[in-house]
């Protein structure tokens, strides 16, 4: 059944509501889902049942070896205490101590690792990193050697272009019988997608994933090819990266443009999760070194590496656990076994008087959380990187490789639970619509964290107390019962290619049909902005902040007005972006044009609709 955006008609009525007296319970409007009518007729199946989970598997060593078929049971992987090792032709790499910010005996702190990576921007005598044109030739390179051997298959997917005309690439490696997405997801097989350079000015993840796309196609990390499909994409903002900026060329921080896509650059990675259904995601990034942490604290930053996992309302618990013990847990023991340091990702913000640190944010709006929200284990690998041009380049490169390595290693060896993993979060999800509360915005709690930084001058760590802001501990902020679906309006038709884009399924309304739910009235419209814990949000358009009280009653949806079920694994994506009242939301962000443009379903509608494609 076909749809076509062109030759929609653009008939929205406003929509009626009928009051209905005081809380009185919830009148049914339709007690079942007729089926066998007109080819039209879609059923909305009623989720009824909670689905169990499957026991949690034990502690991470004792798991047996997976099962599935045709996958062989043991795969060697590469032994993440030992780095890489050098090949001939490597180049060594020395401290550019003449271009630190800091003091020498900092810099000490820092020695270049036992191994020297090699990719066009690490060559010795470079002052660039590896340019746009160097990456497409550098994957076109791999895929074509890789497919002169049997096993591995591999091609570079064109998956958009950047505001400046750049293509967007990825390198899909996999032992499935194609590199099409229909293939990666008949391969029983999880998918890791890789992603680098969000932000323009933090090289070291782009840098490191040409190392492993290498190491995948022709090196030690490809064994693990034998139990998971890896996707990399090496540099997400060509643009950003060519000029040394953080954001893309229209002044969008692209790692907050997840939930509403703006950007081509983030509409490239959302459609490419949705054809792929990426299990894993890993968004490599680099953070600030000296800059506000010298104004404010005296200091500099210490840790090699940053890391987190996605953190935001309504995450399924099981995604949070196979996040901390099957990846956070392995990462810091892979990392310390190279002489890495670790701490939870945080930073602080631009104001000179804010002297709190802040966990990774819990907006669902950043790359991180929106992964987490199209159910896949979302990681976040962050070196000290930021403001330091080349220095310690080799080892904010090793840190990446090592964190990388050791999160396909984890895959690889998880592959078997992780695939059964992500059909139960996604009929779990399903079947809560209609049903229980949900959280409709959660902020971070208020702690204390012993902060350690070094000493600018002697280098010697500095631990100073700090006020922190715990992401990983979720408070409550306002929290509604989960509809059973939302409803749009015919002229929402931006949003919908939005929600489309993430792979959220959409049914157009094709006869006019009443709807029990509850629409939002403005109560109150505070000025506010999108909070951004580094400091301003790189986005120029105000939000909409609105306050808002819900009214019960009937909705008459016209033929060409939308139905978004929550009976779908996406369930959660969707609250993010059509509950109007925070933030991120698609109302707040001028996505839907009114509040009247949306309301919550909260009976099973009998409807005459069509899937759109
Ligand atoms: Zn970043």
């Amino acid at each position: 059944m076909g749809f076509n955006f062109e030759t929609m008609k653009m008939t929205d009525q406003p929509t009626r509501i009928t009051p209905l007296a005081g809380a009185r319970p919830m009148r049914r409007l339709f007690d079942g889902v007729r089926t066998g009518v007109a080819g039209a007729l879609i059923a909305l199946l009623a989720a009824c049942t909670s689905v169990p989970l499957p026991p949690w598997p034990a502690t991470a060593g004792t798991i047996p070896p997976a099962t599935t078929p045709g996958i062989p049971a043991t795969v060697a992987t590469v032994p993440l205490a030992q780095p890489i090792p050098a090949r001939p032709g490597f180049v060594t790499a020395s401290p550019a101590a003449a271009q630190a910010p800091y003091s020498a005996a900092v810099a000490a702190r820092f020695p270049a690792p036992s191994v020297a990576y090699s990719t066009p921007g690490l060559q010795a005598g470079r002052s660039s990193f590896t340019s746009n044109a160097e990456i497409q030739s550098w994957l076109r390179e791999l895929a074509a050697s890789a497919s002169r051997s049997a096993s591995v298959k591999a091609a570079v997917l064109p998956i958009g272009q950047s505001q400046r005309g750049e293509p967007l690439e990825a390198l899909v490696l996999t032992r499935a019988a194609g590199t099409d997405a229909a293939a990666l997801i008949a391969s029983n097989r999880p998918t890791v997608l890789l992603i680098g350079q969000q932000h323009g000015d933090e090289p070291a993840g782009s840098e490191a994933l040409l190392v492993i796309a290498r190491e995948l196609t022709q090196g030690l990390l490809q064994p693990v090819l034998e139990r998971i499909n890896v996707i990399i994409v090496p540099r997400a903002n060509p643009d950003g990266a060519a000029a040394g900026q953080r954001v893309t060329v229209d002044g969008l921080d692209m790692n907050r443009d997840h939930l509403l896509l703006n950007t081509p650059e983030a509409r490239a990675l959302a459609r490419l999760t949705r054809d792929y259904h990426s299990t894993v995601v890993v968004d490599a990034h680099e953070y600030i070194v000296v800059d506000r942490f010298l104004q404010k604290f005296g200091a500099v930053q210490k840790y090699d590496a940053l890391l987190h996992y996605a953190t935001t309302a309504n995450l399924p618990e099981f995604l949070t656990k196979a996040a901390e013990e099957w990846y956070h847990r392995p990462l810091l023991a892979a990392l310390q076994a190279q002489g890495l340091s670790t701490e939870w990702y945080y930073t602080t913000s631009a104001d000179p008087a804010d002297k709190q640190i802040t966990m990774g944010g819990t907006q669902p709006d950043i790359g991180r959380n929106v992964y987490g929200l199209k159910n896949a284990v979302s990681l976040l690998i962050e070196t000290r990187g930021v403001g330091i041009g080349r220095l310690h380049l080799q080892r904010r490169v090793h840190t990446h490789v090592t964190a990388l390595a050791s999160v396909l290693a984890s895959t690889a060896q998880r592959a078997n639970e992780l695939i059964q993993l992500r059909p139960y979060i996604d009929k779990e999800l399903s079947a809560q619509a209609c049903k229980d509360e949900a959280l409709v915005e959660a902020g971070p709690t208020p702690t204390h964290h012993a902060l350690t930084l070094l000493d600018p001058v002697t280098g010697a760590d500095k631990t100073l107390r700090v006020e922190s802001n715990s992401s990983l501990v979720l408070q409550k902020i306002k929290a509604r019962v989960r509809p059973c679906g939302y409803w749009l309006s015919a002229a929402s038709k931006t949003a919908v290619e939005r929600l489309r884009l993430h792979g959220v399924q959409v049914l157009r309304v094709l006869e006019t049909s009443a709807m029990l739910g509850d629409i939002y009235r403005e109560t109150a419209r505070p000025a506010d902005v999108r909070p951004a814990l580094r400091g301003a949000m790189a986005d120029p358009a105000p939000i909409i902040k609105t306050e808002v009280a819900l009214m019960r009653g009937v909705i008459d949806a016209p033929a060409g007005s939308y139905y978004v079920p929550l009976n779908q694994p996406l369930a959660n994506l969707v609250m993010a972006a059509l509950e109007p009242d925070t933030h991120s939301s698609y109302f707040a962000n001028h996505l839907l044009e009114s509040l009247a443009s949306s309301a919550r379903v909260m009976s099973e509608p009998m409807l005459k609709a069509e899937e759109l494609p």
